[in-house]
């Protein structure tokens, strides 16, 4: 390494404050996994019960609040989406309808009606899996977890095992396309 490009590594940080740095983001990472994991879980059972399969775990500092599989035929709901559903069952625990500090873990980009429910329960951070091109919200089709005009932003990280969970939703669809689901 040339003298100048040391210079420039030690303004940004001291060499020895780099391999902490790097720990903690590949801690962050499997953490990240651990709960999609979980997510992904509740997307099976959604699945098994013919229900598109999207699954939510919602994780604050102390951990596991809430989790859930999307419902909406179970439920005759068009809103029993996962997000929502996890979100209310939290709130009905903390017994606050505000949920700061808390981190949304689904296995599908969320949809326009469950971002602005993450906004209005001031959910720090969205962690999802597959991107949703069609009708994705946090970054797809729109940005609302990061639009200047809303009065609450939230840290947004896709792609979280998102072969995984994209994958668990083409099955779905191939299944009920042949005729099985
Ligand atoms: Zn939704």
């Amino acid at each position: 390494m040339q003298k100048k490009d040391m210079n420039v590594r030690k303004m940004i940080a001291p060499p020895s404050d780099l391999p902490q740095m790097e720990a903690a983001l590949l801690h962050q990472e499997a953490i990240d996994e651990h709960w999609m994991v979980f997510a992904l879980q509740q997307a099976q059972e959604a699945a098994g019960q013919g229900e598109v399969p999207v699954g939510a775990v919602l994780v604050g500092k102390n951990g596991l609040l809430a989790s859930a599989g999307n419902s909406p035929i179970r439920l005759t709901d068009p809103s029993a989406h996962a997000e929502i559903l996890a979100i209310r069952m939290a709130a009905l625990l903390v017994h606050n309808y505000r949920l700061p500090e808390t981190t949304l873990y689904v296995t599908l980009e969320p949809c326009i009606m469950c971002m602005g429910a993450l906004v209005q329960a001031r959910i720090s951070r969205l962690v999802y899996g597959a991107a949703d091109p069609k009708t994705g919200a946090a970054i797809s089709v729109y940005s609302i977890g990061r639009d200047q005009r809303l009065n609450h932003m939230i840290a947004v990280t896709g792609g979280v095992l998102a072969k995984q969970c994209g994958e668990l939703l083409k099955n779905f669809f191939r299944e009920k396309r042949n005729g099985k689901g």
